[in-house]
């Protein structure tokens, strides 16, 4: 661990000596707790500090890189003290995940995110009101609903955890504005200290976090973000898929390959599959049973190369990872530091490497307009959702709507990109909210009557049991669609997931049910009534400044690529505020910069003497054969040959080279 000095004298870790022998109580609990759940002896980096620091019941921001373990720095002090941790993370695959650990571990956890219906909300928050509970993992946006804040005062709630925290400043490159209901939640609970993690955040974005979560007092500790053994290049070429078969031809082991769009992650896994490289794709298009299988055959080794899209990678943990290939330029150094840091994992060499073309940088530039379009336009697509929904003026507030993003660009003549944009701009300008949540709720409704589900004749012992399950926790599925968790379902019949799910299909395709199960789709909340376009300001907080900073990551991002000079580690270091004195002697630029200083230019006059002492042993050469046998570019050779001859030192005869003869 070494000592990093941060922007605004906001960083105040400082490397402590550890007495052995003399350790105060407090640490020896959590070393306790670490060994009894996780089985280690130590912490690893500057996880006890921060653990310390929130022992004390002080605000504290981690800043750790991914894999760094970030989620014991919390999981160990709750464990320390009486009551319950809440976790706010955006993720719920993240989620699940981790309640998953927990329980392993025999650690009682629970989570509440967006597939769960009110009265399993109710439940969850009753269980830990009264049970022995020690987390509870929430969406932020679930943050906000009466009947959280309702059951939150009642909670004894020992400490606030606040993951992918660089999502709540307006500086960072993935705003989320549900982070901010978090200093609400603080006011509710006084006197309990917050816990910030992220894996990414500038200087700016530090101060931003703290002043946003309300700390009593600036508190950072930060891990070096430095990769050691990560190798980071930019390879200027205009052919790039040559270029990419050419990389994965001569270096084995495990990849992913980043592109921009859905469509290239297909092309590009056929061109690799046609070399014999076995390849899958990803992205968020694809249906979760098809992600799982594809993540898992990469996880697994069964496939080497993944293409994906930045859909790809969050709660990937391959440790083996030795390749990471984008092929079109990310948007912010952010985004690039995160994916590429996804190589090399468990410490040995692995590669970082961007393709990159002339035309990239317009490329590039042109996002700007599709991510910013212009406010009239912004007002073209709220006042056409109007028409798409036939919402009339002063109502709308509280609706929530399906959105189809392909249909309405149908009908209304526009493209999905700059659509998408205007909606976020609208969502973070208060007029409505554009939700994409990954986890919408499945819904099922009975197509027959009750009484002849009970004449019902070809139905198994299993499935019996699942529509008794269902009769059981839902009501009104006669009537109207009913949302319904198959999670909770596996529970409580003793299937697997994957069982009430094939279930369900097959009672669908009995016309038995009719069965929607959850996938990813869009809502509109209207969270406000309609008003009429001339009423609309978007402020420059939500519309120029955050265009304006979109410009500059952009900016970051070109300059990264474009850099010859300086060591790209360093680059990127400096970019997060961490100021490094050394280069890092793997990346492209150091590499160059080695090879200049192990084979320096040669001077003219001892190419000269050089080419002088070849013809004199080998006479009858081409001009070519003599600069080959000098490194040094071909022109200087060219010169340096045409003074010799008009200095009648050689002769060119038949265009072969040799000394000129000396008559005495
Ligand atoms: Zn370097």
């Amino acid at each position: 661990m070494k000592q990093v000095t941060g922007n605004n004298g906001t960083v105040l870790h400082r490397e402590e000596p550890v007495q052995n022998g003399s350790l105060p109580q407090e640490e020896n609990i959590y070393r306790r707790i670490l060994k009894q759940y996780w089985g280690y002896d130590f912490f690893r980096g500057i996880q006890e500090d921060i653990i310390r620091s929130i022992g004390r019941g002080e605000d504290t921001l981690g800043l750790m890189p991914t894999g760094g373990g970030k989620s014991i720095t919390f999981q160990v002090p709750a464990l320390a003290k009486e009551g319950l941790c809440i976790v706010v993370t955006p993720l719920i695959a993240l989620m699940k995940d981790q309640v998953q650990n927990l329980k392993n571990r025999g650690i009682r956890a629970l989570a509440i995110h967006a597939g769960m219906n009110r009265q399993d909300i109710i439940t969850t928050l009753e269980n830990c009101i009264f049970g022995p509970y020690k987390f509870l993992y929430v969406s932020p946006e679930r943050l906000d609903t009466d009947i959280f804040r309702a059951k939150l005062s009642r909670m004894h709630v020992n400490m606030i955890a606040v993951d992918e925290s660089h999502c709540i400043s307006q500086w960072g490159y993935d705003f989320r504005p549900a982070y901010l209901k978090i200093a609400e939640i603080r006011d509710l609970l006084p006197g309990v200290p917050v816990l910030a993690l992220t894996a990414t955040a500038t200087p700016q974005v530090v101060d931003d976090i703290q002043k946003r979560l309300h700390f009593a007092r600036p508190n950072v500790f930060r891990m070096s973000f430095e990769r050691l053994n990560l190798a980071y290049i930019v390879r200027h070429t205009e052919n790039k898929q040559e270029e990419l078969l050419h990389i994965l031809h001569s270096m084995a082991g495990s990849a992913i390959i980043y592109v921009r769009s859905r469509r290239r992650t297909k092309e590009i896994a056929e061109l690799l599959t046609a070399e014999g490289i076995t390849t899958d794709y990803y992205h968020a298009g694809l249906d979760d049973a098809t992600k799982d299988l594809r993540q898992q055959r990469w996880q697994r080794g069964d496939s080497r190369v993944i293409v994906a899209t930045n859909a790809f990678g969050m709660g990937i943990d391959k440790p083996d990872v030795r390749l990471v290939i984008h092929i079109d330029l990310p948007d912010s150094i952010e985004a690039y530091f995160q994916e590429a840091g996804r190589a090399g994992r468990d410490g040995q060499k692995a590669y970082a490497v961007i393709l990159y073309a002339q035309s990239d940088k317009t490329q590039l530039k042109r996002r700007i307009p599709d991510a910013f379009p212009d406010k009239e336009y912004i007002k073209d697509v709220y006042e056409h959702l109007q028409y798409y929904y036939q919402m009339a003026m002063g109502d709308g507030a509280g609706c929530v709507r399906e959105f189809d993003i392909e249909d309405f660009c149908r009908k209304f003549k526009y493209f999905p990109v700059p659509v998408d944009s205007a909606l976020k701009i609208l969502t973070q300008a208060g007029y409505l909210e554009y939700t994409n949540e990954e986890d919408n709720t499945s819904r099922l409704l009975f197509t027959i009557r009750r009484d002849e589900l009970y004449r019902l004749h070809e139905t198994d012992a299993d499935t019996e049991l699942l529509i008794r399950t269902l009769l059981r926790n839902y009501t009104g599925l006669f009537t109207d669609y009913a949302f319904i968790n198959e999670d909770t379902l596996a529970t409580r019949t003793g299937f697997k997931r994957q069982h009430v799910y094939e279930l369900l299909l097959r009672l669908s395709r009995l016309h038995i049910v009719s069965y929607i199960p959850r996938k990813k789709i869009p809502h509109i909340i209207y969270t406000r009534e309609r008003v009429d376009i001339s009423e609309i300001s978007i402020p420059p907080s939500v519309y120029e400044e955050r265009r304006k900073r979109y410009e500059q990551r952009i900016e970051a991002m070109l300059d990264y690529a474009a850099n010859e000079t300086v060591c790209r580690s360093r680059m990127l270091l400096r970019y997060f505020g961490e100021k490094n004195e050394h280069n890092c002697g793997l990346c492209d630029t150091c590499l160059t910069l080695r090879n200049k200083q192990k084979n320096p230019t040669p001077s003219p006059k001892s190419i000269r003497t050089a080419i002088i002492q070849t013809l004199k042993s080998t006479p009858n050469l081409t001009p070519a054969q003599v600069a080959g046998t000098v490194a040094t570019d071909k022109d200087i050779v060219a010169g340096i040959l045409r003074d010799l001859m008009d200095e009648r030192i050689l002769t060119c005869e038949n265009g072969l080279l040799k000394m000129q003869e000396v008559t005495k």
